[in-house]
């Protein structure tokens, strides 16, 4: 745990979240500002600051969180139709928390490339 980590904070439980998911290596979570009918964040417990943090040790963990996104929209029915899944990594990328997260968006559309 990072002591000033928003997400680890909710994975502690120490910030209320809506949570969708939990297991021995992962949360999943409604995102405070749905930019989708459905928009979930999948994160590891584990603290890992971005995809640009990530290592080999990390393979499994990071397989686990798609998995689990994957799984997630299959539950809540909108698999067949269609998701979206995001990583957004460092300043570039559009990442506005250091704490590495799949973003799980569905319900609607979405275009390629993203802005
Ligand atoms: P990023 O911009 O780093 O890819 O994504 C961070 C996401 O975290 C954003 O979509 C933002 O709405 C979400 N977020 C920020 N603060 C909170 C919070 O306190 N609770 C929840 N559930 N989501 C948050
Ligand atoms: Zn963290």
């Amino acid at each position: 745990m990072s002591q000033d980590c928003l997400f680890c904070k909710i994975v502690a439980g120490d910030i209320p979240s809506e949570l969708i998911h939990e297991d021995e290596h992962c949360v999943a979570f409604n995102d405070i500002s749905p930019q989708a009918p459905t928009h979930i964040l999948v994160i590891p417990r584990k603290h890992i600051e971005s995809m640009d943090d990530s290592s080999t040790n990390d393979s499994e963990l990071l397989g686990h969180l798609l998995l689990t996104a994957a799984k997630i929209a299959r539950d809540k029915g909108f698999a067949e139709n269609g998701y979206r899944t995001v990583i957004n990594t460092n300043e570039d990328g559009g990442q506005t928390v250091f704490h590495l997260h799949v973003h799980l968006l569905g319900g609607r559309k979405f275009i390629f490339p993203p802005g």
